[in-house]
């Protein structure tokens, strides 16, 4: 039986007109995102936290629109600039990394988890331990966390709620009453920038035209993983985590069009779907209002001007970050975890010239496949081990694209 967000178990929370928000990666494609949607509702929302790691003008421009409470800035040598900036406004200020884990402390309704990689854990775990339902954009501190999130999220009662669009599809599509009767959850993929490349255009690739998403405007970090298809991939293991249900359950289907964003295929062959725009204000708003729906300013689907939805299987020879992602979530919460922070490391990398597009999926491969002998198999329990786990993945990661450097030389 798969899981639906919307049914943690022993959780019964009294609706409230209004609710208590703060936003983690306030500055980011889906902080942005957020903050336009709680100004379309302004009485809906109290704005506690919000955080960004160096933007920190646009820090203060987002937290004086929303009224926030107290902004955060993680870079701590912007502590100043962001505390004239606020001066007078009644907006309290601090910085540096475990000011953002403990303003993840203050008691909300709801946190939005936006900021980008394994760096949002740690707030993220916070907000949970201190009972915040959590809107979770990042999936990369589920992926680098495996089992022990969900542990965390149910010993707290709290809701994780998808906002991932694929995600929140399922969530939609999910009947609460025929949990049981799910067969197969379906995402689906744009086929990002090089759905059509050679692989040869794609060897040559630069970072410039792998940051141009036909369909989403991103962070760079999601365009990367989106044109490698490692995002999907990432999505698999989120989908796991979320719905409670196994890889071999779990499909991807290329959809270029991007308005059919996953279904589910139940037991009597009905498959129900959710489509809309691609504008993450849906999801976003879905999560935030969550279980009403309200008015958003996003386009409304046109389905006549569309005309045609495509669909067809992942090439995986060109996107094999697809079967190695697939095969981390098989081999367990270690290799996921490893998989993780050699990706991070892999399209820093890549962004940086240091590597070529197809080196990104070729180093997470070498290094799952080093990290085999030396870490394979380990459970965690703790936080702690999460983090040198992902440091380890971190150093194969480094030494890995540092050898590859030294042989091309
Ligand atoms: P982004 O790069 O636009 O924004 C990232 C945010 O995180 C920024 O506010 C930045 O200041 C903050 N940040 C970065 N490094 C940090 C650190 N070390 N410590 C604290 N804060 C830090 O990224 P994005 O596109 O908004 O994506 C955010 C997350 O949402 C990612 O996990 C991504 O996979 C996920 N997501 C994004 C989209 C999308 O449409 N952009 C869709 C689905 C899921
Ligand atoms: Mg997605």
């Amino acid at each position: 039986m798969v899981r639906s967000p919307a049914l943690p178990e022993g959780r019964t929370r009294a609706e409230k007109a209004r609710r208590t928000l703060s936003i983690f990666g306030a500055t980011g494609s889906i902080g942005r995102s957020t903050a336009d949607v709680v100004l379309q509702h302004r009485d809906a929302f109290d704005v506690d936290v919000v955080t960004a790691q160096s933007r920190v003008e646009e820090l203060a421009q987002t937290a004086i629109q929303l009224g926030a409470r107290l902004a955060v800035i993680g870079d701590a040598t912007l502590h100043e600039t962001l505390r004239a900036r606020l001066a007078g406004t009644g907006i309290a200020v601090a910085a540096g990394q475990k000011a953002i884990v403990e303003a993840a402390s203050h008691p909300v309704d709801l946190v939005v988890a936006a900021i980008v990689g394994a760096a949002g854990l740690e707030p993220t775990l916070a907000a949970i331990e201190a009972g915040a339902d959590i809107a979770l954009a990042n999936k990369e501190c589920m992926v680098c966390a495996g089992a022990l999130f969900n542990r965390r999220a149910a010993a707290a009662s709290v809701r994780v709620l998808p906002v991932d669009s694929e995600h929140d599809a399922i969530f939609q599509s999910l009947e609460a009453n025929n949990l049981h009767a799910v067969e197969r959850i379906t995402i689906t993929a744009s086929g990002g920038p090089f759905r059509t490349a050679t692989l040869d255009e794609m060897r040559r690739a630069t970072p410039e035209q792998a940051l141009k998403h036909p369909r989403w405007a991103m962070g760079p970090k999601i365009s990367i993983d989106s044109a490698t298809m490692m995002n999907k991939g990432l999505e698999l293991i989120e989908a796991h985590h979320l719905f409670d249900i196994e890889s071999a359950r779990l499909d991807v289907l290329v959809h270029a069009q991007s308005i059919v964003h996953g279904f589910v295929t139940y037991a009597d062959g009905s498959v129900i779907a959710q489509l809309g725009a691609a504008d993450m204000r849906i999801p976003i708003s879905h999560c935030l209002n969550w279980p009403r729906r309200v008015l958003t300013a996003t386009p409304r689907l046109d389905l006549a001007s569309v005309g045609t939805l495509t669909f067809e299987k992942p090439d995986l020879e060109r996107f094999p970050a697809l079967v190695i992602a697939r095969a981390a979530l098989e081999n367990g919460d270690w290799a996921t975890n490893i998989l993780n922070a050699a990706n991070e490391v892999a399209v820093a990398a890549f962004l940086e010239g240091a590597i070529g597009f197809l080196e990104i999926a070729a180093t997470v491969e070498a290094v799952l496949d080093r990290a085999t002998a030396t870490v394979g198999g380990t459970v965690f329990d703790t936080v702690e081990t999460v983090l040198a786990l992902d440091g380890e993945g971190r150093r194969l990661a480094a030494e890995q694209i540092e050898f590859r450097g030294r042989r091309a030389l």
